[in-house]
């Protein structure tokens, strides 16, 4: 079962969608979680790299488990999901910092499609606060950002959480470049007009 996380882990790396050990993953297996350790490079996964913790149950500190283990607990307790990806894709925190709407609505249609929208929640890591806003806003999405950190995501297999993970961080690159083209065009076109003006 730990190979199959791993596996996941080195494509998150490989594609920049995190990094070292900026993220965490885990799959539910009836009541207890199987979650990456703390500190745990996302592509050098080994079977030593995992804690297994209770879905209901705080963390004691010696189990060594990720710090945001209490958020994979609280989406658990209230989305009937077997995985979850947390990682700290670079766009979808640019986005988040630059944003202000609550809910980023992707332009490209199939991360339009797919997602439908992108709730932006806020939340120090590892906090009770933290875990309450990120599974509050994915009762009705399957991914969400938190401002400034990164990416939660979920699906009924490491597969499906990793795509919402990927679309995120497509429609967050796309959003990202499209409005920067837009920004020069409308700065590049004022500035021809005065120019037009200062040359009458
Ligand atoms: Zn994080």
């Amino acid at each position: 079962m730990w190979q199959e996380i791993s596996k996941i882990g080195k494509k998150l790396v490989l594609q920049g969608l995190a990094s070292a050990h900026f993220g965490n993953i885990s799959i539910r297996k009836g009541k207890k979680i199987l979650i990456t350790a703390h500190n745990s490079l996302l592509d050098e996964l080994d079977k030593n790299a995992f804690v297994e913790v209770d879905l209901d149950k705080p963390v004691p500190k010696v189990k060594k488990a990720s710090a945001e283990t209490i958020v994979h607990q609280r989406i658990y307790q209230n989305i009937p999901t077997s995985a979850i990806i947390h990682t700290h894709s670079p766009f979808a925190i640019i986005q988040s910092m630059i944003s202000k709407e609550s809910v980023l609505i992707p332009q490209d249609c199939e991360s339009k499609y797919f997602l439908r929208g992108i709730p932006i929640v806020t939340g120090e890591p590892g906090t009770s606060e933290l875990a309450d806003n990120v599974a509050k806003a994915l009762k009705n999405y399957h991914g969400v950002i938190v401002k400034g950190h990164g990416t939660f995501a979920y699906g009924k297999n490491l597969q499906q959480a990793y795509l919402v993970v990927c679309s995120i961080e497509q429609a967050c690159k796309i959003k990202y470049f499209t409005d920067l083209y837009g920004y020069f065009r409308k700065n590049c076109n004022r500035k021809k007009e005065k120019f037009k003006r200062t040359e009458k």
